[in-house]
C-alpha cells in the first residue's frame, strides 16, 4: 500500500509523537501567554510546560471567551500577518471569528491532505466539494485540501439540488463532500429523477459537520453504493481536518501532531483516563493567529486505545455521537438525539428522515417523534403502517425509557436541509 507523502506524520513512533507534541505545546503556550491578554491574565506565573501530562496545568478557554472578546480579541498576531478570517456557523447563538495566518492555511492544507488521502483519496479523484463556500469553514477547507492532494475539485458549494446531481453524474465524480443529512436528501432527488447515485462511479463520500450515527452510515452506504467516512472538525480549532475515519471506518485518526485532544469530566473538568468517555478538549498545537489552550469543545466522545488496522500511530476517537449540550432533558429523563435516531432506523420501513418535537402539556413534557416511512408502507393498508407505529413506540420506548408519541408522515414531508440538519424543536418554553 503506498501512501500520500503528506501523510508521514500519520505514522510516526509514539515517542516522536509526543517530544513533537512537547516542543509545539512549550511553544504555543508561550506564544498564548505573551500575545493574547485573556491568556496573559489566566497563566499568572507562568514559566513553561516541561512535561505533556502538565498541560493540564494550563487553563480552559470556552466558546463564551470567543464571544466575550469577539471580534479579534484572540488574535494573537497583528492584522498585517493574518491572511483569512472565517466565522462559525453560529448554530448555537452568536457567531465567533477565527484568523489565520499563512502558515495556519498552510497547516490546514496539510490536514486536509491527510484527511483525504486517510480514506483512499487520490490525484485521479474528482471531488465533488458540497460544504458551503464562505464564511463557513467547510467549504474553503476542503476545497484547499482537495486541490493539494492532486485531485479534481468542483467547487459547487451547497444547494441547487437538481444541479448537483447532474454533475454527480455527467462529471464522472467518485467522491463527494457534504453533511450527512444532505447527501441523503441527494440519493432522494435523484431517484425522484431516474438517477441510481449506487451505478455513478461515485465510491466515497467525506461526510461531517453533524452528528451521525453508524445506522445511518450504514443505510447511506448501500443506497448510495459508496463508503461514507466521518470528518470531525470545529471552527475554532481550524476547520475540517481535526480527524477523520480511515479505511478501517473505526474511529476517527485526530491529526495529534496539530492538535493535542484531551478527555475530561464535562462537570468537573477533570482529565480522565484513556478509554473513558468524556468531553473532548483540544489545543492548537501550531496556530500562529488564533492559539487556543484547553479549547473544551462540548462534544462528546472517547479516545480509542490500541493501535489500527491501517498502521496510523495517530491516536483515534470514537464518533461524536452528541454534545453535552445537546441532552434533551423530557421528564426528567436524558434524551439524546443519537438514541432515537439509532431506534428508528433499526426498525424496517422506516426513511433516516425524522424531527423531534417538544411540548409541554399541563407542566408535563410531550415528546413527539416524526418519521417518514417508505412510500410502500405508506400505500398500503392502514394495516402495515399500524403494525409500524407500534414498533417503533416500542423500540423508543425500549432505548429512551420513557414513551414518545410517533406519527408516521409520508415520504418527502419533513423539511430538507442544505447544511447541517436541525431536527430537534423544544417548544417547551413557547408555551
Ligand atoms: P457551530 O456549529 O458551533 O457554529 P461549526 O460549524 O464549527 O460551529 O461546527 C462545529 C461543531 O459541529 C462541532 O463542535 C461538532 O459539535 C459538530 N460536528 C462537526 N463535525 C462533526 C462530526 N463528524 N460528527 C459529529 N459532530 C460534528
Ligand atoms: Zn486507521
Amino acid at each position: 500500500m503506498s501512501f500520500h507523502p503528506a501523510s508521514a506524520p500519520d505514522f510516526l513512533p509514539r515517542e516522536q509523537m509526543n517530544a513533537l507534541q512537547l516542543d509545539r505545546l512549550q511553544k504555543v503556550a508561550q506564544r498564548a501567554y505573551t500575545k493574547v491578554e485573556l491568556f496573559r491574565d489566566r497563566m499568572r506565573g507562568f514559566d513553561g510546560v516541561h512535561s505533556l501530562p502538565e498541560i493540564a496545568d494550563l487553563p480552559f478557554t470556552t466558546k463564551s471567551d470567543l464571544r466575550d472578546t469577539y471580534p479579534f480579541g484572540l488574535f494573537a498576531s497583528p492584522i498585517e500577518q493574518v491572511v483569512r478570517l472565517h466565522a462559525s456557523s453560529g448554530t448555537t447563538g452568536k457567531p465567533i471569528v477565527v484568523a489565520y495566518t499563512k502558515e495556519d492555511l498552510d497547516v490546514w492544507t496539510n490536514v486536509m491532505v491527510r484527511a483525504f488521502a486517510a480514506c483512499g483519496l487520490t490525484r485521479g479523484d474528482i471531488i465533488q466539494n458540497a460544504y458551503g463556500y464562505g464564511l463557513f469553514t467547510g467549504g474553503l477547507g476542503a476545497h484547499y485540501g482537495a486541490e493539494a492532494l492532486g485531485a479534481t475539485v468542483i467547487p459547487i458549494s451547497g444547494g441547487n439540488t437538481e444541479r448537483q446531481i447532474m454533475v454527480l453524474k455527467d462529471f464522472n465524480v467518485t467522491a463527494i463532500c457534504c453533511t450527512p443529512s444532505y447527501f441523503l436528501h441527494l440519493l432522494e432527488r435523484a431517484g425522484e429523477m431516474g438517477v441510481n447515485i449506487a451505478d455513478l462511479p461515485l465510491r466515497a463520500g467525506i461526510f461531517g459537520a453533524e452528528p451521525w450515527t453508524d445506522s445511518m452510515r450504514a443505510r447511506i452506504q448501500v443506497s448510495g453504493g459508496i463508503r461514507a467516512y466521518d470528518i470531525y472538525g470545529l471552527t475554532e480549532i481550524i476547520g475540517p481536518g481535526v480527524a477523520i475515519e480511515c479505511e478501517a471506518q473505526d474511529g476517527l485518526h485526530i491529526f495529534e501532531d496539530h492538535f493535542y485532544p484531551e478527555i475530561i469530566d464535562p462537570d468537573t473538568g477533570q482529565p480522565l483516563p484513556e478509554g473513558a468517555e468524556g468531553e473532548l478538549v483540544l489545543t492548537t498545537l501550531s496556530k500562529q493567529a488564533m492559539p487556543l489552550l484547553r479549547y473544551r469543545t462540548r462534544d462528546i466522545t472517547a479516545l480509542i486505545p490500541g493501535p489500527c488496522r491501517c498502521g496510523r500511530t495517530l491516536r483515534r476517537m470514537r464518533r461524536i455521537g452528541r454534545r453535552s449540550d445537546d441532552m434533551l432533558i423530557v421528564r426528567g429523563v436524558n434524551v439524546f438525539p443519537s438514541q432515537i435516531e439509532t431506534a428508528l432506523l433499526a426498525v424496517e420501513g422506516t426513511l433516516p428522515h425524522y424531527q423531534i418535537v417538544l411540548t409541554r402539556d399541563k407542566g408535563l413534557d410531550q415528546m413527539e417523534v416524526l418519521v417518514e416511512v417508505t412510500s410502500e408502507v405508506f400505500s398500503d393498508k392502514v394495516g402495515a403502517l399500524e403494525g409500524l407505529h407500534d414498533r417503533l413506540a416500542a423500540a423508543l420506548e425500549h432505548t429512551l425509557g420513557i414513551r414518545a408519541h410517533v406519527r408516521l408522515v409520508g415520504p418527502q414531508t419533513i423539511q430538507r436541509s442544505e447544511g447541517k440538519a436541525k431536527r430537534v424543536f423544544d417548544r417547551r418554553n413557547l408555551a
